[in-house]
């Protein structure tokens, strides 16, 4: 039988950045998925790189301004590395928020002129804030991470469903999947929504279904900026799709998407921007969000020494899969992380 030093279960972003983290160490490396890798969460997000510290709960006010950080270098590794290009836009978004307490900062220009394709008057009982924040295209990182991954010789195993990790003399030591083993002394479970299912820990994952659509804008910058409103967001991609999303829904693994959910979406979305009245709808789709029960991620190790967990990224898995890959690479190989990682422990939920 074949062996690795790593098994990473789940080609998602976060087993995919983590895997080719592991593979700068000099580690052999396998990622395991069920299906192709990439197809889920992770293609379906939004990828806005949302790391505005008020909307994000206290354990990530560190974690996610890290990772943002790290993302043009992240993106222009991987478009290097695949020589695919990912669209990385630097407009930033306009927050319009419905808290009281919101920062109060006046936009540096009158909100017509920064974004003239916006209803004005059916935002302006709102806080605007105009944030320096990213978005990426995550299908268009996915694809460049998995030709990143293929390119520096990482093994793939598709369409191999991982049933549970094996443990020899009370250490990690492979896993088994509906069609043969792995061996490796080190295991990753990076199975988003699906990490819970995986013996021999039952870690408390479950899907959040998030339905989106992508329509095409009235012309290529009809929006320039992310907008995030408290109904709906928008997030203009460069060759002139608008994305727009995102319901949160508690359906288990259900990912079929509901027409009337998804005319409500382009609904809100003219509320805010009338002027996509007769955008074409060119798509819509739905995705499982790895949740967990503080909506905060698992990130370590088990009780089971060499077997690891990264997963439960819930809504911020685009934004956090660099700084996830480097922490975890830095437990992985003995270092101490860069950052306290108590509150994302994987022993939290035992009682
Ligand atoms: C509608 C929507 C909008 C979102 N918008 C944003 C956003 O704007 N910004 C942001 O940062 N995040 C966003 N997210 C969240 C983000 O998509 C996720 O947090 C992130 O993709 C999680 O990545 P992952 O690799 O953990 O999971 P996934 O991408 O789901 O990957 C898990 C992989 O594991 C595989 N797998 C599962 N079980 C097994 C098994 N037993 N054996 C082998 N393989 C297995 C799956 O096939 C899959 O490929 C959004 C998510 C959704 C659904």
């Amino acid at each position: 039988m074949k062996s690795w030093d790593v098994i990473v279960i789940g080609g998602g972003i976060i087993g995919l950045s983590l895997a080719i983290e592991l593979d700068k160490r000099g580690l052999r490396i396998v990622i395991i998925d069920k299906s192709e890798p990439g197809r889920e969460a992770s293609w379906a997000a939004g990828g806005m790189l949302a790391d505005f510290p008020r909307e994000l709960p206290p354990p990530l006010r560190d974690l996610a301004p890290a990772s943002a950080r790290l993302y043009p270098e992240f993106v222009h590794e991987l478009e290097d590395e695949s020589r695919l290009k990912i669209d990385l836009r630097q407009e930033g978004t306009l927050l319009f928020a419905s808290e009281a307490g919101f920062p109060r900062e006046p936009l540096p220009r009158p909100l017509s002129d920064l974004e003239p394709g916006l209803a004005a008057d059916h935002l302006s009982h709102l806080t605007a804030l105009l944030l320096p924040e990213r978005s990426v295209d995550p299908r268009d990182l996915i694809a460049a991470a998995v030709a990143a991954a293929k390119h520096r010789g990482i093994d793939f195993s598709s369409g191999d469903h991982v049933l549970a990790v094996e443990i020899a003399s009370g250490r990690a030591a492979g896993v088994r999947t509906n069609k043969t083993q792995f061996a490796a002394p080190i295991v990753v479970n990076c199975a988003g929504a699906w990490a819970g299912q995986i013996s021999p820990h039952p870690f408390p994952t479950h899907p959040v279904k998030g339905q989106m659509l992508s329509v095409v804008m009235p012309q290529k910058e009809f929006l320039r900026h992310t907008i995030r409103t408290p109904d709906v967001y928008l997030i203009p991609r460069s060759d002139g799709r608008l994305v727009i999303g995102a319901t949160q829904e508690e359906a288990g693994f259900d990912k079929q998407t509901v027409p009337a959910t998804i005319q409500k979406l382009r609904q809100l979305a003219l509320h805010a921007a009338p002027g996509l009245a007769d955008a074409r709808i060119l798509e819509a789709w739905a995705g499982l969000r790895p949740g967990t029960p503080d909506a905060l991620p698992i990130l370590g190790p088990t009780s089971t020494p060499g077997y690891f967990v990264a997963t439960g990224h819930f809504r911020d898995g685009i934004l956090l899969a660099p700084i996830t890959a480097r922490v975890m690479v830095q437990l992985i190989t003995g270092q101490s992380p860069d950052f306290d990682l108590a509150a994302f422990d994987a022993k939290r939920f035992h009682s």
